[in-house]
């Protein structure tokens, strides 16, 4: 029914043509730098629906009287079977005379997309696998 949206193939990748993050194919709005990539109700409503299957802050704050510090943040993925599948290093800075930095991380769930003309599924459950159930 809907014009633009044919289901994407479960985490296919493009880039992004602003900000240059491989980002999903599926998506409609860009998480990194947030620009509109296409007009999808299908995509812009599942990505609105998306789940935040981890969130993780936290703050550090640099002591008084004491010299700068310096700081990298690292991001690491690894697969069932423990191997790393990427790693990456985000961003890097200095902290000094009571300086903060928040920092945050979170993956975010989508829904699974709605399937056009398919009638025969391959796979039971999915890619997505959030862990546990409520
Ligand atoms: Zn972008």
């Amino acid at each position: 029914m809907s014009v633009a949206s044919r289901p994407v193939a479960a985490g296919k990748t493009r880039t992004c043509p602003h900000c240059k993050a491989t980002i999903l194919e599926s998506l409609s709005i860009c998480p990194g730098c947030l620009h509109h990539l296409r007009f999808d109700q299908e995509a812009a409503k599942r990505q609105v629906a998306a789940t935040s299957a981890l969130r993780v802050e936290g703050v550090i704050r640099h002591p008084p009287l004491q010299d700068p510090w310096e700081y990298f943040v690292v991001i690491a993925i690894r697969n069932d079977r423990g191997e790393e599948v990427t790693r990456q290093v985000v961003n890097v800075g200095a902290l000094q005379n009571t300086e903060k930095r928040t920092f945050a991380l979170s993956v975010e769930v989508l829904p699974p997309q709605a399937p056009e003309s398919q009638s025969t599924p391959k796979a039971a459950a999915g890619p997505v696998s959030a862990g546990r159930k409520p």
